[in-house]
């Protein structure tokens, strides 16, 4: 990539800067500024706060000044709304380690700095994209390296909100000592003992957790599988505390239930504010996720032009430690750089590349060569992007390097990290990932066909409607609410992406169609509730279609039908489920004489909820197989399966749909008080029946049939 030197437009006068930094709300900063630079405004506006608060010195604002009281709980906000595992991970964490170091004799604000960065030792995974924080199986190599960029995102955030330099280590080291690349002998004698014990509790937690790919593993197991690292990856005496600590007081956490599929991310009392801060907080982590995969190092320093944020990257392009340098004052020989190249005809070029930037106002990219005495020379191109507020106010500068003498990051993990990323008005997957989760979905359906997924397409009704009378900020409230709300509702390893306009895909992994259609219209009936379009609170319904990956179809046949099933949604009335099933019957099936299974060239599913008791729900399907003279094929307590004729055998009844014979086949549940069953859950399907099959007369008859079903059992 060619570096551009921009030319400043203008020299002077500079903006006014401003001694102490304005205050600026997270969310002011993220919607404030349009372009990237607003993301690290966002991440200033936490600095901000966290410095308003920490310098006030009050027990009231900070947790034994370690962190801003408020600052760590939009962090843990942000977690909650982004990932709930891993929050209610890093809560147990924080227990174990806690409970460990107190064991060992820890008291008082040591034990408040390990909490602290128990909490907080995963909160870089905000930024990490669906596909592989939410993947449903084990990472490969390539996404463990993508998940792994997590813990430069940590350390760059808590670096942002002056969070304990102790805190810093602590996280820091953690995570190089799980990751188990630096040498194991450094590990053991120069890393910080709150490091040791949360790699230890980190471990622990993990193994006696059950995880999407493994079960939880018993406390005796997951002490021999620590004990044989010891030494190694972890400390072999906090090893042993921990197993003495386990022996007097009894296994941890043993009160508690590890409930894997109780994903649920509700969280109560939270305020619209609070929510989109959380939301704001995503997108910077996003962006920052964006950073530490694309580009080879990034610093940050305040209006005072300290430096708060000294990642990873810089550490080792500059080889200095982030200790050394955070809260230090930036200044031009900082860098051991050549000077900026110059750009002609401008006054600008006696300007350092920060000052430059500020002079302009803009961010300004330059090359320059980077050269340390004892080793060879860099040639970087800096990116150096000042983060002025609408107000024009500076809150800091930010400075983005690419290594251009080490071509290092290969283009196509590039290309994979780019594609990864979500989409930017709702922070779901995008479609480049939605279709990159495909592809994976469908070459595992290849390996294992036994093991199907499915597609639900979303599409909100008349959202025409919403932008016409409301506006379309109003329109794209409504958007990230809907995203959101699918992925509250969503289980844990189902993929959210928008796959544009007002049209959003969830992928369900080992899922089959009946299951899948149950989800959507889950989905469905919970939007009654949801809060959609901020203060306006507007009633929103959406259309489902759903289909399932079948044997020898290809990605593009399954959205195909799922998007056919939509459309009969949408035909059919709007807020409600279609599915579709594909007509292939495997011609390859090695048993020629075995009967062919007669083809079902469409099939409509939907449920409802029977304001009935079990007994009024007989009685009443009574009723409906009188007036139908329906033919009752199959009958037990649970299933009944009816077939209505077709009525078509003579000529004046045209293509009506009253010409399609139909198969109904109603599953019933019992719901709502235990025992008296005050409810029920009817799931139905239909097929044709009979000789004749059309498809839009089969649609519209089972429209009609399911709305007469909901009338007869007064359905909810
Ligand atoms: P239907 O029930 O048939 O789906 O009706 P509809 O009005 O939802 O569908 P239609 O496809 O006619 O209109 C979709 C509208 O969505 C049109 C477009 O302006 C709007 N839209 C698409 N993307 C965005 C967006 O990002 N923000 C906003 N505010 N509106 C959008
Ligand atoms: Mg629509
Ligand atoms: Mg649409």
């Amino acid at each position: 990539m060619a570096a551009i030197a921009v030319a400043p437009r203008f020299v002077s006068p500079p903006p006014a800067v401003n001694p102490l930094p304005a205050t600026l709300s997270l969310r002011e900063a993220v919607s404030q500024v349009s372009d990237s630079s607003r993301n690290l405004l966002g991440l200033m506006a936490l600095t901000n706060a966290a410095e308003r608060d920490l310098s006030s010195g009050s027990s009231e604002t900070t947790l034994d000044g370690v962190i801003s009281k408020s600052v760590l709980r939009s962090l843990l906000g942000a977690l909650h709304y982004r990932d709930l595992r891993t929050l209610r991970h890093s809560r147990r964490v924080a227990l174990l380690a806690v409970g460990l170091a107190s064991h060992l004799g820890w008291e008082g604000r040591h034990l408040r700095v390990l909490e602290v960065a128990a909490l907080l030792h995963d909160v870089g995974k905000i930024g990490v994209p669906d596909n592989v924080l939410y993947k449903p199986g084990k990472l490969g190599v390539d996404e463990i390296e993508l998940m792994d960029l997590h813990h430069g995102i940590g350390i760059n955030v808590l670096q942002a909100c002056r969070v304990d330099p102790e805190v810093l280590r602590i996280v820091d080291q953690a995570h190089r000592a799980y990751d188990a690349k630096e040498s194991t002998e450094r590990l053991i004698r120069d890393v910080h003992i709150g490091a040791r014990i949360l790699a230890v509790a980190d471990a622990y937690e993990s193994l006696c957790t059950e995880q999407v790919y493994r079960v939880a593993k018993p406390h005796e197991e997951i002490m021999n599988l620590l004990t044989a690292e010891s030494g190694k990856q972890f400390d072999g005496n906090v090893v042993n505390s921990l197993a003495r600590w386990v022996q007097q007081d009894g296994l941890p956490f043993a009160a508690q239930t590890t409930d894997l599929h109780n994903t649920s991310r509700h969280r109560e009392f939270v305020s619209l504010e609070e929510d989109a801060e959380a939301m704001a907080l995503c997108q910077i982590f996003s962006y920052l996720y964006m950073l530490e995969s694309l580009y080879d190092g990034f610093h940050v320093v305040d209006s005072e032009r300290r430096f708060v944020v000294w990642g990873r990257g810089a550490e080792r392009l500059f080889g200095r430690p982030a200790s050394s340098v955070l809260g230090q004052e930036w200044c031009a020989d900082f860098f051991d750089m050549s000077p900026p190249a110059p750009v002609a005809g401008s006054e600008a070029q006696e300007l350092s590349s920060l000052e430059n930037a500020i002079a302009c106002g803009k961010s300004v990219v330059f090359q320059r060569t980077f050269q340390k005495a004892d080793r060879p020379a860099i040639q970087l191109e800096l990116q150096t992007v000042p983060l002025i507020d609408a107000q024009g106010r500076l809150h800091g500068v930010a400075e983005i390097f690419s290594n251009l003498s080490r071509n290092s990051k290969a283009p196509e993990f590039k290309q994979l990290k780019l594609k990864a990323s979500r989409d930017a008005l709702t922070s779901v997957a995008n479609r480049g990932e939605l279709e990159i989760q495909l592809k994976l979905l469908a070459d595992q359906f290849q390996e294992n066909p036994d093991d199907p997924f499915c597609v639900i397409f979303a599409d909100a009704d008349h959202f025409k409607r919403v932008n016409d009378t409301y506006g379309h900020q109003v329109g794209d409230q409504v958007l990230i609410d809907l995203a959101k709300h699918l992925c509250e509702e969503t289980y844990s390893g189902e993929i959210v992406g928008r796959y544009g306009g007002e049209e959003f895909l969830v992928l369900c992994p080992s899922t089959e169609l009946e299951q899948a259609v149950r989800r959507a219209d889950r989905l469905r009936t919970s939007l009654q509730n949801a809060k959609i379009g901020g203060t306006e609170r507007l009633k929103i319904t959406c259309s489902f279609g759903v289909s399932q990956m079948e044997p020898g179809d290809t990605i593009e046949m399954v959205l195909r039908r799922a998007d056919q099933a939509l459309y009969a949604a949408k035909e059919g009335g709007r807020d409600r489920t279609c599915s579709m099933a594909s007509v292939q019957v495997h011609a390859e099936d090695s048993e020629a004489s075995r009967p062919k299974k007669e083809k079902i060239p469409f099939e409509f599913t939907g449920s409802f909820l029977a304001v009935l008791g079990s007994e009024m729900v007989v009685h009443k399907l009574a009723g409906f197989v009188k007036d139908h003279e329906a033919l009752i094929v199959d009958v037990t307590r649970e299933r009944v399966v009816l077939r209505l004729r077709g009525s078509g055998l003579l000529s004046y009844f045209g293509s009506s749909p009253d010409r399609q014979g139909i198969e109904v086949e109603l599953l019933m549940e019992g719901v709502g008080r235990a025992t008296g069953q005050d409810r029920m859950c009817i799931d139905v399907r239909m097929s044709p029946f009979g000789w004749f099959r059309d498809a839009t007369c089969f649609a519209e008859r089972a429209r009609n049939v399911m709305m007469e079903l909901k009338q007869h059992f007064f359905a909810e």
